[in-house]
C-alpha cells in the first residue's frame, strides 16, 4: 500500500484504507475514475469527489450521500486509475460503514436492492434475478413500477423463472461466512 501524504493523513483516510485494503491516501485528484463511470450524471457526488472528502475526513456528508449506493459497482474507475486505487472497493466501505453507523441513507431504495442482490448471491451462489427483485420490491413497497417490463424480459430469456444453482455455491456460502466472522472481529 503507498504511503498517505502526511497534509492526508485524517482518520477518515486510515480507517478507509484499512477497511478497503486500498491506499486512498495516494489519490492525486486527476479525475480519470469519475470521468468513466456510467452512472457518474445521476450521482450526488463523483468517486474523484468521494476520495478528496475523505482526504478532508468529511464523514457525516459521505455517509449519507446518495452516490455511495447508485454505485453499481461496475469497477471501471478501478481500472482507469493510475495510482492503482480500487475505487470500487471505497464506495462499497463507505456503504457498508453507512449501515454500520445508521447514517441517514437519503434513498433507502439502493441499500434494499443492495441487501436483496447478496441475499439472492449467498442463496444460490449466483444472482437469480426473479427472487431477488421480489425481494427488493417488498423490502422497497415499490410494488408496481416496472412491472410492464417482465413479459419482455421473459421471452428475451433475460430473466428466468426458476433459480439456476451455482457450482461454486457451498464456496460462495464460506466467503459470505468468513466475511461475517471477520466483520464480528471488528
Ligand atoms: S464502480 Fe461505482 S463509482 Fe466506480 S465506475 Fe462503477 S459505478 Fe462508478
Ligand atoms: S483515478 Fe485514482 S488518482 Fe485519479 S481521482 Fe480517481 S482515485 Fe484519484
Amino acid at each position: 500500500m503507498a504511503d498517505t501524504l502526511q497534509w492526508e493523513n485524517t482518520s477518515l483516510v486510515r480507517e478507509v484504507e484499512r477497511l478497503s485494503g486500498t491506499p486512498v491516501g495516494a489519490c492525486f485528484q486527476c479525475h480519470k475514475c469519475s470521468t468513466g463511470c456510467p452512472v457518474g450524471p445521476e450521482m450526488d457526488l463523483l468517486s474523484s469527489q468521494v476520495m478528496r472528502m475523505i482526504h478532508l475526513g468529511q464523514e457525516q456528508e459521505l455517509l449519507e450521500s446518495r452516490g455511495i449506493w447508485l454505485c453499481a459497482s461496475c469497477e471501471a474507475c478501478t481500472t482507469r486509475c493510475p495510482m492503482g486505487i480500487d475505487v470500487a472497493a471505497v464506495m462499497d466501505t463507505l456503504r457498508m460503514m453507512a449501515v454500520d453507523r445508521k447514517a441517514a441513507i437519503p434513498d433507502a431504495r439502493g441499500e434494499k436492492f443492495n441487501r436483496s442482490f447478496l441475499g439472492s448471491v449467498r442463496r444460490h451462489g449466483r444472482v437469480f434475478e426473479l427472487g431477488m427483485l421480489a425481494f427488493y420490491k417488498i423490502r422497497s413497497g415499490d410494488l408496481f413500477s416496472d412491472v410492464g417490463k417482465f413479459p419482455q424480459m421473459l421471452a428475451k430469456g433475460k430473466i428466468s423463472l426458476l433459480p439456476k444453482r451455482s457450482g461454486a455455491a457451498k464456496q460462495v456460502r464460506d466467503v459470505f461466512r468468513r466475511a461475517e466472522e471477520e466483520e464480528k472481529k471488528r
